[in-house]
This record gives C-alpha cells, sequence and structure tokens, in this order.
C-alpha cells in the first residue's frame, strides 16, 4: 500500500431504491458513523432518496473516489434491527427482487424518520402568584393535587374550566416553566390481563399450547385450525398476552383490516386497549407515527394488512397470520411476495413463534402440520354450541330459476321463511355490478375494455360500464356503436346489483342491502352500513367477498350463495381449494350466535367433490384428495413453480421476449419450463402479455434457475418488462 496517498474517506454501502442487485456505496463526513441498519439519506441521480446502510459485501468493489458521493444526512432514528436486515435480504433473494426495492417497502414514511416534534408542556415551579382570582385560585388548586406533575397549557384550562389566557397569564408570572413532553403514543398500551377470559376446556387446552410456544422464545409455527365460530381469536388472544408479558411487540396481520372493526373492539374488550393499525387507508401523519413508535419499540401491538410486515420492529416476539390462506395476503405489484410465507421467514430470522390461523387452511399449510413439520392446534367446536349451518345444494338442474332470473324458488322460499320469522338473510355473488357482460341483440356486439382483454361489467346505478382491470369506464350508450340499432343492448349474467333488483322485485317490502368494495363512500361508509346490518337494519344483505370476511351479523340465518359454481371454471390449479375455503367462508357467517340456519348453495355440479365436502362438513376427506392430487402433479408442497410474465406495448415484442427466455432456459432434469403462452388476461392497460412457467421438482432450487435463465437471455428492450413471480397463485 501507498503511504503517501491521500487518506481515502470513510465509505457505507446502502440500499437504495433502484433495480441494483448490490448496494450503493457512499462516503460518510468525516467524523460521521453509520453502523448498519441505520437510515441515510443519500443523492441518487439528481435526487435525494432515502436507504438504509448495510454491511459491505465481500466482493464490493472500490468506486473511483473521484465518483464518490456524500451521504446527506444521517436521519436520527432507531437503526433497523439486525433481523430485519436480514429479512429484507432474505425477501429480495426468494422473491429475485433488487434488495434496494425491498428496503423501499421498509422505508416507506420517510418523514417519520425525523424524531416526532415534542409537545410544549408546562410545569409547576412552586411559586405562587401574589394575586389571586377565582380562576386562578381553581388553577392552583388543581396544581396543588400533585404538584410533580406537567400539563399541556390546554389540558389544564381544560380540566378547570378556564379559559387559556389565565393559564398563560400565571405562566408569565412564574409559576409555571416551559417543557418538553415526550409526543404521545398513537395507542395506549394494552394490558395483558386487563379482562381474562373464560375459556372453554377445548379453548384452555389450546390457549396453553399457543402461550407455551411464547413461552419457549423460539421459532416454531403453529397451524390454528377451527370451524368459524369456535375461538381461534380468543385462543390466540392469550398468545399475545404471553408476548406482551415478555415486554415484546406482536405483529397480527389481518386480510382485510380496514373493515375489521369488530376485531379491534374485541381487542380492546381484552387488553383495554386497541391495537395500532396499519393499512393503506391511514392518514399520513398517523402512518409516520406508527412506523416511528414501532421503531421506538412504543408501541405494542400492531394489526395490519400485509405490508405491515415491514414494520422496523424493535422487538417483535409473535406474529399471527389470520385467515392465513387469504389470497389478499399475495402482493402481486412490484415485489410479487406471499405475506403469509414471509411471515414464517420473518418469524425464523427473529427466532420467534408464528401462528397461522384458518378454518380453511391452505393445502400447503395443512399438508406442514399433518406432516408435523407445524405445531397442529385444532378447535373441533363452535363456542357455546351455537350450531353450524345446516348445508344444502340447490341443483339448478332440478330447480332452475324463473326466466331472467337468478334465484331458484328453493331460494326464494328460504328467503321469505327467514323474513317471516324476522331474521336476516344473505345472499352472497362475488361479482360486483349488474351485469357481467353487456351485448347487442341486433348485431352480436359485445362491450370490451378498450386497453384490457376483459368485458366491461354494467354498474347499472352509476349507468356505466367499467373495466374491472383498469378502471376504464364509459356510459352505457342508447344505441350500439357497432350497428346503431337503439334499444337492443341487454345485460348477460348477474352481479350484486342485478340481485339485488330481483330480490326487490320478490320482497317489495324487505329492506335490501347491497355491499361490495366499490361503494360510493368508501371504508367508512361500508363500517358503517356492516354496523347497521349486525343492528338488525337489514332484511336482505346482497354482497361480494367482503361480506364473507369476518364479520358478526347475530340475526343472521340465512345464507344463499348465488353461483356456488362461478370460482370452478377459471383454470386456476387451486381453484377447488379457494372455491372451498370461500363457500366455508360465506355459509359460515350463519347462525353465529345459536339460532338455527341455513347455508344453500345454487349449483349445476352438486356432486362436484367441493359441493360434497361443504355439505358433509368433511373436511378431512377433502383436505387428502386435494393433497394427494397435489401429490400427483408434484405441484406444491411437492413441486415448485414460479411464473415469468412479461408485457410490452406490442404482442410480437412480449412474444419474441418469451422466446428469448424459453431459449435461454438451462437443462436441468428436474425442471420443465411451459410456454411462452399468451395471458389469460392478454392484455391489460393495454399492455400485451405473455407467460411462461418454471415447475421445478421439490427439491430445485427454483430462484437459482430462474437467475440463470435471466442472465442467459438478452435484456429487455424497448417496451418489454419481466416480472417473476415465485410460488405464483394467479395464472392469469
Ligand atoms: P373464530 O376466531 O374461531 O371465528 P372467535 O374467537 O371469533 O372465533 O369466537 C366466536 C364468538 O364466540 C365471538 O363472538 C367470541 O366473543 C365468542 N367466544 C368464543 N369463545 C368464547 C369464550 N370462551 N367466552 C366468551 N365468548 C367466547
Ligand atoms: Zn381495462
Amino acid at each position: 500500500m501507498n503511504s503517501d496517498s491521500p487518506k481515502k474517506p470513510e465509505t457505507v454501502s446502502v440500499l437504495v431504491p433502484t433495480p441494483s442487485p448490490v448496494p450503493y456505496t457512499y462516503a460518510l463526513k468525516s467524523g460521521d458513523i453509520a453502523r448498519p441498519g441505520t437510515i441515510v439519506q443519500v443523492p441518487l441521480g439528481p435526487r435525494q432518496v432515502s436507504g438504509v446502510v448495510v454491511k459491505d459485501m465481500p466482493d464490493t468493489k472500490p468506486v473511483d473516489p473521484k465518483k464518490l458521493r456524500e451521504v446527506t444526512q444521517i436521519f436520527d432514528c432507531p437503526p433497523l434491527a439486525a433481523d430485519m436486515l436480514r429479512f429484507v435480504g432474505w425477501v429480495a433473494d426468494y422473491t429475485l427482487s433488487a434488495p434496494g426495492m425491498v428496503a423501499r417497502m421498509v422505508l416507506r414514511s420517510p418523514t417519520a424518520f425525523e424524531p416526532e416534534p415534542p409537545i410544549k408542556g408546562i410545569l409547576p415551579t412552586g411559586s405562587q402568584p401574589e394575586r389571586l382570582t377565582d380562576a386562578r385560585r381553581r388553577v392552583m388548586a388543581q396544581v396543588a393535587e400533585n404538584p410533580e406533575m406537567a400539563w399541556t397549557r390546554s389540558g389544564l384550562a381544560h380540566a378547570t374550566g378556564v379559559t387559556l389566557s389565565v393559564v398563560d397569564g400565571l405562566a408569565k408570572l412564574g409559576v409555571f416553566e416551559p417543557i418538553d413532553l415526550p409526543p404521545r403514543p398513537v395507542v395506549a398500551r394494552p394490558v395483558s390481563d386487563y379482562a381474562q377470559p373464560d375459556l372453554t376446556e377445548e379453548q384452555r387446552q389450546v390457549a396453553d399450547g399457543l402461550a407455551a410456544s411464547v413461552a419457549d422464545a423460539d421459532f416454531s409455527v403453529t397451524l390454528l385450525e377451527g370451524v368459524t365460530g369456535s375461538g381461534k381469536t380468543e385462543t390466540y388472544f392469550e398468545a399475545i398476552a404471553e408476548t406482551l408479558d415478555r415486554g415484546k411487540q406482536v405483529l397480527v396481520l389481518l386480510p382485510e383490516i380496514a373493515l375489521t372493526q369488530t376485531f379491534l373492539e374485541r381487542f380492546h374488550d381484552r387488553f383495554g386497549a386497541e391495537p395500532a393499525p396499519w393499512h393503506s387507508g391511514l392518514a399520513p401523519k398517523a402512518r409516520e407515527r406508527i412506523w416511528r413508535q414501532v421503531a421506538e419499540g412504543n408501541l405494542r401491538v400492531i394489526a395490519g394488512a400485509r405490508s405491515a410486515l415491514f414494520l422496523p420492529f424493535e422487538n417483535l416476539g409473535l406474529i399471527i397470520v389470520d385467515e392465513e390462506h387469504d389470497a389478499a395476503y399475495k402482493q402481486e405489484d412490484r415485489v410479487f411476495y406471499n405475506a403469509r410465507d414471509m411471515a414464517v421467514v420473518r418469524a425464523h430470522l427473529g427466532n420467534f413463534p408464528i401462528i397461522l390461523a384458518s378454518a380453511t387452511p391452505s393445502v400447503e399449510s395443512r399438508y406442514n402440520a399433518e406432516q408435523g413439520k407445524y405445531k397442529y392446534q385444532r378447535l373441533e367446536r363452535r363456542y357455546a354450541g351455537a350450531a353450524l349451518p345446516i348445508l344444502k345444494c340447490i341443483d339448478l338442474r332440478k330447480s332452475p330459476p324463473q326466466r331472467g332470473g337468478f334465484l331458484s324458488p328453493a331460494l326464494l322460499e328460504a328467503v321469505q321463511q327467514t323474513l317471516d320469522r324476522g331474521e336476516q338473510s344473505l345472499l352472497f355473488l362475488n361479482r360486483r355490478g349488474y351485469a357481467p357482460l353487456t351485448l347487442c341483440r341486433a348485431c352480436g356486439h359485445r362491450f370490451e375494455c378498450p386497453d384490457c382483454s376483459a368485458w366491461l361489467v354494467e354498474h347499472r346505478f352509476r349507468r356505466q360500464l367499467v373495466c374491472h382491470h383498469c378502471g376504464h369506464s364509459e356510459h352505457v350508450p342508447d344505441a350500439c356503436p357497432e350497428c346503431g340499432t337503439f334499444d337492443h343492448l341487454v345485460a348477460c349474467g348477474p352481479g350484486i346489483e342485478r340481485i339485488a333488483e330481483e330480490a326487490l322485485a320478490s320482497f317489495p317490502d324487505a329492506r335490501i342491502m347491497v355491499l361490495s368494495s366499490d361503494m360510493m363512500g368508501g371504508v367508512k361508509r361500508l363500517r358503517l352500513e356492516m354496523e347497521a346490518i349486525a343492528k338488525g337494519e337489514a332484511d336482505i344483505v346482497i354482497g361480494t367477498q367482503l361480506v364473507a370476511k369476518g364479520h358478526n351479523f347475530p340475526n343472521m340465518t340465512l345464507v344463499g350463495v348465488v353461483d356456488a359454481d362461478l370460482g370452478l371454471s377459471n383454470g386456476d390449479p387451486r381453484a377447488a381449494e379457494r372455491t372451498f375455503q370461500l363457500l366455508h367462508q360465506v355459509t359460515g357467517r350463519a347462525g353465529r350466535t345459536g339460532k338455527p340456519s341455513v347455508g344453500l348453495l345454487q349449483t349445476f355440479q352438486p356432486e362436484h367433490p367441493v359441493m360434497q365436502a361443504i355439505v358433509s362438513g368433511d373436511m378431512d376427506t377433502f383436505y387428502e384428495k386435494q393433497i394427494a392430487d397435489r401429490e400427483l402433479g408434484k405441484m406444491p408442497p411437492f413441486g415448485r413453480l414460479a411464473s415469468i410474465i412479461i408485457s410490452a406495448n406490442s404482442r410480437a415484442e412480449a412474444q419474441d421476449h418469451g422466446r428469448a427466455l424459453r431459449m435461454a432456459a438451462p437443462n436441468a432434469k428436474d425442471v420443465l419450463v411451459l410456454g411462452p403462452a399468451e395471458a389469460p388476461l392478454a392484455l391489460v392497460r393495454g399492455r400485451h402479455r405473455f407467460r411462461l412457467l418454471v415447475h421445478g421438482a421439490q427439491r430445485t432450487d427454483i430462484q437459482a434457475y430462474l437467475r440463470e435463465m435471466i442472465s442467459a437471455a438478452p435484456s429487455p428492450r424497448g417496451s418489454v418488462r419481466v416480472q417473476l413471480d415465485v410460488d405464483p397463485q394467479s395464472f392469469l
């Protein structure tokens, strides 16, 4: 080494939000130190971005000192914990994403990196004012009760019923001195023994088992299985209590957090405070404060959507994934990941337990539990002997609806009987809008999205035709745009608005409520309507998947599934499992409080294994069959899958790049590459799509295989984009 060269500046490796597979190197201002996990601001091209300092990689090439740029700012923020940093790297490797893009999911709240400003307060100095008015006397009396206590100006004024100027006047006289109060926590601290539950014998055993896993303070996965209403939530609350007692943080993942008001309330009943929420609907200010307080360890329990997995927990000690089978845990945007699977990884890296809860677990989790890879806890009975609904199929071949209708006589009669008893019915159809297809009876023209390969869905209340993929919408025209014929457009097939119309025609005096995610007024209105239903303010509820999730409607005793076959025919390898889970969940809405209840499934194939499993309640046989099928087809968990999705502005470009990738596929005896095939959703937002499917054996290192394939292929050019999806859930 040449000792004459000028002293090299200290450098750090920083993950920045770019597609680069490696961190960038930056110089530190002299005297600065930044250990791994530190959050910094750095220049990136013309911009300033947030990044996180990571360990230097062994093969980091020294950067030309002339090109080296300096770290702009080191934030006054707790550094990310070591297990969180490892998690970022792990997710990047597993999903074949750039580590900087995964880090970006952690660093989403840039203004949270600066400490929250303290609250301005006042502290009594002990001195007394010379002249006492009535108002001043009240203030001094209050202060005398606890002379050490700091107040906010308005808090003290409010508590004593005086105006702010009285308090300020006393401060001016030296009765108070200014003091900085710590920022208020977003929610109060949960108290582990606030309200001890009275668990049944079965629940107690399960709760003890879960709490024991927490006490082990070691990595473990438990599958908590039990029918809706058996007390899964009640029992995993005990694991939360145990974790709180150990001074650690808890993360509860929920698939539909914006709507789980009941969960927040139940948590409050048990722990005396709500958990902090985390979802995309939060106001920016709330997000920042929650992020910061999670990082500081001041928030103990977070209940959130999948993105909560990337919060910077200071001392996480338990994760619960409720409804672990739910497809909403899969993110299909930028970084494609399954939050359920990554949560297991997070627990493993952090060396703490994780609980996966579901009435209808994913086949993968069920298999792992049966194999003893996961601990297995089952609740066999509904709480308080509440009977499960009696489930029956309505064979639409034998009992067809009236012409133009979608509700069979048998279902209509059941609704009538429910009305007569003064109880509630749910008509479930997982399709928003009025009709999924509109066509012209004169020329056969079908209304299709100009930018997607999808029919436009009629929304009659809004008088619009809408694309459910890109949001494109147009007015329903009076004449066919193709042939010009007036008044010949017909709606084909039902959506919930159409079912509402039919229900209204059949039951003109009933109070009917329609619920779906695209309803005006958003989450807030939905929540209010849910509450109204729970209070019995509707007789017939018509809704999509949204109503199926986690709501308790005490007076609901009939659930009618308008089209039980809907999910079975879309070419998805998980179609049967998905349909089973959905139907089970929806019918489970009935009879939550002990009244006898019924679930009716309208189907053209009552002999289908899914319908049989639902009706008989014999879940074990269903899972056995599913697992056997998966094993036969070497499908997960008996094999590995990854999708490569190629999109481009022109069909030819997408196809050509798909072919080039296929040519670059390495030879491996355990791996089969299928495609490129035009995607079922061939056009989305004006982009043409092709897919390749990589199918490997159980032991295949599918990431290594994909890496080799991508690096051997030409880089995508022009408008071509390539997206990798390891463990795909959707094949559209
Ligand atoms: P799951 O999560 O399995 O659907 P929950 O924990 O939500 O079941 O319980 C269903 C209902 O029964 C809830 O309203 C809950 O408050 C009630 N419940 C369950 N177990 C008990 C218990 N031991 N004591 C009182 N209420 C209970
Ligand atoms: Zn579209």
